[in-house]
């Protein structure tokens, strides 16, 4: 839920408990809870450049109990599930991107990695399907708050759809050296990589919380702190950062 919606909840909740009918209150309780808690629940981006460290920062909020959508995951399981955008990418790119029902990611990727502009056109068919998918997914989780982890997630729009956004920043000689590690990448084609994206320090700027994964602070209390600031700011509905 967008923060203004928020703010304007209570006064809904009064409204409505003012003018339902006892019956129907007793009556569908256990509903109304759960539509608040949904309500009320976070819904939280976390964001940063190839390299940066999300994944890995996703995986310490995971440890504290807190759920977390990884959208490159989900876009590639959609590519292969979703018929209606097996469809879209058969039409924009040929019969060929399908073998045997399942999309031949070689054949795409030879494609896109080549030509900004078939990529963007990839991203238009996917990211919608995928915002849908992660509001889906949000709109079924019960705990304070829950993570959407995303690289594209200003580029794609889902930020709008979502209350706070953390930043994971990392200097670039250091996503380049832990790409080329994990990846067996050379620096060229993770430059590459990176000029794709937007640029990191303005990313940061528009984001509500950075972590910083730069090898000098450690990553471990700056989650924990930021988990106690997103518990308070679920249930404390009116705070603003
Ligand atoms: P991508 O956008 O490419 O998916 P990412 O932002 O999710 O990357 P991770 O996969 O979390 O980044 O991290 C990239 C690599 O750097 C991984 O191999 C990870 O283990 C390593 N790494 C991340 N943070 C640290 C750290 N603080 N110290 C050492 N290695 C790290």
């Amino acid at each position: 839920m967008q923060r203004e919606m928020r703010k304007a909840f209570p006064f809904f909740v009064g409204y409505t408990l003012v003018c339902m009918p006892d019956f129907i209150i007793f009556h569908y309780y256990p509903v109304i809870n759960i539509l608040i808690a949904s309500f009320f629940m976070l819904k939280i981006g976390l964001t940063g450049g190839i390299g940066s460290g999300k994944t890995t920062v996703a995986k310490v909020f995971e440890s504290l109990g807190i759920p977390v959508y990884y959208a490159d995951d989900a876009a590639k399981r959609l590519l292969n599930t979703n018929e209606s955008l097996k469809a879209s990418v058969i039409t924009h790119f040929g019969e060929a991107a399908y073998h045997q029902g399942q999309l031949d990611r070689k054949y795409l990727a030879g494609i896109v990695f080549s030509n900004k502009e078939k990529l963007d056109l990839l991203n238009s068919l996917t990211h919608p399907v995928t915002i849908k998918d992660a509001e889906d997914w949000m709109d079924q989780q019960t705990t304070p708050y829950a993570i959407k982890e995303a690289a594209l997630l200003f580029e794609s729009g889902a930020a709008d759809k979502l209350d706070y956004i953390i930043g994971v920043y990392a200097p670039q000689h250091i996503r380049i050296k832990r790409v080329m590690t994990r990846d067996k990448m050379s620096t060229e084609e993770v430059l590459k990589r990176i000029s794709r994206q937007i640029d990191e320090e303005m990313k940061m700027k528009l984001c509500n919380f950075v972590i910083r994964n730069n090898d000098e602070q450690l990553v471990l209390p700056q989650v924990m702190s930021l988990h106690q600031q997103l518990l308070s700011l679920a249930t404390e509905p009116l705070s603003a950062v």
